[in-house]
């Protein structure tokens, strides 16, 4: 195991040092509005560029947001947010390390399933798995997993955007999972359920 030592302190953010957990989002060049759906291109309030220190990140504040939130204590976090640019994909053996990256395992001997994991600090917190075929230009979404603790911070849609960024041309389609928690996420996907068998897959 690699330790997560850095300059002699313990980088483990379990005591809130780098900061508590903010939503991601893929990056994207048109950002027009913030997790709530306030405009962000009107110029009513100054842009501001925060940096996450948890994820490594770049990200975005919504004044609008910051101001709600700190009237309601109660309210969910979403003034800020992080950007993952979902084409930078690393090797299992070259996985930057500290901070929120993405790991893309090629597939195993004989099928077409690759899977990218999402980890926070070189630990897993995600996963997406994904079977693309270049020969009919297909691919299924075949399984997204987040851990428990990470959930409801767009974890689960930034994989399902890594995963489409490998074959962005490609007709991407999704089971239908079960359990009402698992359909919700998978109802905001855009992609059909099924598509015609592919004939070049294993098994
Ligand atoms: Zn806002
Ligand atoms: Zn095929």
């Amino acid at each position: 195991m690699i330790d997560h030592h850095v300059g002699g302190a313990v980088r483990s953010g379990a005591r809130g040092e780098f900061g508590g957990l903010i939503p991601v989002r893929p990056a994207t060049s048109r950002l027009i509005v913030c997790l709530r759906g306030h405009r962000l291109d009107l110029d009513l309030y100054d842009k501001l560029k925060p940096y996450s220190h948890r994820y490594r990140l770049h990200g975005t504040l919504c004044e609008v947001c910051r101001a709600q939130e700190g009237c309601d204590p109660a309210a969910r976090h979403l003034a800020e947010w992080a950007h993952l640019d979902v084409t930078v994909q690393h090797a299992p053996d070259a996985d930057p390390g500290d901070g929120l990256v993405l790991v893309a395992h090629p597939p195993a001997a004989g099928t077409l399933a690759g899977r990218i994991e999402l980890r926070l600090d070189r630990t897993e917190v995600g996963v997406v798995t994904a079977s693309p075929c270049a020969s009919c230009r297909t691919a299924t979404l075949d399984y997204v997993h987040v851990a428990a603790e990470y959930r409801r911070l767009g974890f689960g849609r930034t994989l399902v955007a890594a995963a489409v960024a490998r074959a962005p041309s490609f007709r991407w389609t999704a089971p239908l999972p079960d359990g009402p928690v698992a359909q919700s996420f998978r109802a905001r996907i855009a992609m059909r359920r099924n598509g015609p068998p592919c004939s070049h897959r294993g098994g």
